[in-house]
């Protein structure tokens, strides 16, 4: 059987490319519906739609905490329920989070990661009426500008950090992508009226117990603006942690996603026929792979981050918010493990799934050295060696399953 960690675009497109294959498959994902970051709860996307019409099992709000290569099996975690599931070809989906990069006030209540922001409006946390400052850099920026102005947020500026020229330079690859020039022109149509400054970012944010303003600088020019919210977005950071705790190329174990949509789906398209078995099948997605890849190249250059970036952390400034380790602190280090080993920074309940890329990026530090398991579990989930029910697994009978 085919085992899909992620039920966003890549995982989705995995399951459904296998499946047409004939294989046996089932998808895993911790979140209570597939559609991943992009099309979670969009019930409309068609191939969400297309997905929870196939007859695919989901294991919904089902953590994938620990793979064992060698046994062939998943140490899951779910409602209640842990244990075991076994595979024969393993495909890791699992996307990406937001990358956290540390300036003065960034852990004030008030100041989120921008796709933390849009869930939470997304989820009930009222935004009409609210004033509110996003910055960094991406197409993200609009999107959750867009969003939240037509939830009736007071969306006071668009602080994107690349500059003008950059953008500019982005114009003939999106030329090349009809579909994306119109979601763009739509997107501009929903912010218009919105200040969209480009060259400009959150210095620092300000506040008594909460966000009340921002600092931000575009050149020589700094100014503040009062806000109750301010969204942030860096850009994305893989979630790599299971893949890197399986060691060096592992067999029959496949990747794919966690960049733009597209290049995503395309990769779980071809990780899916190969895990099926079917590789020569892929050659004829090559032009379409190759393609996505343009686009995500075109991007990640559009967008990288100025070293600017690399200096708003102050002395006093948090690095590692599990841990309380400051800037000042960390910068006495010239390893991520010496330093991990003198203050802690990483070894908080998050693992370092916030404060290492921002390492990362700040010190030019190596952070990974995963072990599992690569979540917070259960003692009784760690001891588990059953293998998992299988009502809980939606397939007919668990022998099956581990056979
Ligand atoms: C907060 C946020 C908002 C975004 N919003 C947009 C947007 O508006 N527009 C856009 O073009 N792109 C957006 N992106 C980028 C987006 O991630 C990609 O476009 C696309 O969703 C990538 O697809 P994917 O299948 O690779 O990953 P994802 O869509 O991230 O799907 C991976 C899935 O795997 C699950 N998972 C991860 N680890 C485990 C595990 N151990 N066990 C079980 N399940 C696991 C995750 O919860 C997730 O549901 C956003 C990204 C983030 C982080």
């Amino acid at each position: 059987m085919i085992v899909v960690v992620g039920a966003g675009p890549a995982g989705i497109a995995a399951a459904l490319r296998a499946q047409e294959c004939g294989a046996r498959v089932t998808v895993i994902d911790d979140n209570p519906n597939p559609g991943g970051q992009i099309w979670r709860g969009d019930d409309e996307n068609s191939w969400v739609a297309r997905f929870r019409s196939s007859g695919i099992p989901l294991l919904s709000s089902t953590r994938v905490v620990a793979v064992d290569v060698e046994a062939r099996s998943l140490l899951v975690e779910t409602d209640g329920v842990s244990g075991r599931l076994s595979w024969k070809k393993l495909v890791l989906a699992t996307g990406s989070r937001e990358l956290f990069l540390p300036f003065p006030g960034w852990t004030l209540p008030g100041v989120f990661g921008v796709g933390g922001l849009q869930a939470l409006a997304k989820t009930g946390l009222p935004v009409a009426g609210k004033r509110i400052v996003l910055g960094g850099t991406g197409p993200l920026l609009l999107a959750v500008g867009a969003y939240l102005r037509q939830h009736g947020a007071d969306v006071k500026l668009i602080a994107e950090q690349a500059n003008i020229q950059s953008l500019a330079g982005f114009a003939p690859e999106l030329l090349r992508h009809p579909r994306k020039v119109l979601q763009g022109a739509s997107l501009q149509w929903a912010i218009a009226g919105t200040p969209y400054r480009t060259g400009c970012w959150i210095d620092s944010a300000e506040g008594v117990n909460k966000l009340e303003r921002v600092t931000v600088r575009s050149g020589r020019d700094i100014w503040t603006e009062d806000c109750d919210y301010a969204g942030v977005a860096w850009g994305l950071t893989p979630n790599t942690e299971l893949l890197e705790s399986l060691g060096p190329e592992p067999e029959d174990v496949y990747v794919a996603g966690s960049g733009e949509v597209d290049l995503s789906f395309v990769e779980g398209e071809i990780a899916g026929l190969n895990a099926a078995g079917y590789p020569e099948r892929t050659v004829l997605l090559a032009p379409k792979l190759e393609k996505a890849r343009g686009f995500a190249a075109a991007l990640a250059t559009t967008f990288a981050l100025r070293d600017e970036l690399r200096h708003l952390a102050k002395p006093d400034t948090i690095v590692c918010r599990c841990e309380d380790v400051t800037y000042g602190e960390l910068r006495k280090f010239t390893s991520f493990r010496a330093a991990k080993l003198q203050t802690r920074c990483g070894m908080g309940p998050c693992q370092g799934r916030i404060c290492g890329p921002a390492n990362e990026f700040l010190f030019g530090w190596e952070t990974g050295t995963v072990r599992p398991p690569v979540f917070p579990a259960k003692i009784a989930t760690l001891f588990s060696d059953a293998p998992l029910p299988a009502d809980t697994t939606g397939q007919p009978d668990t022998k099956e399953i581990t056979s």
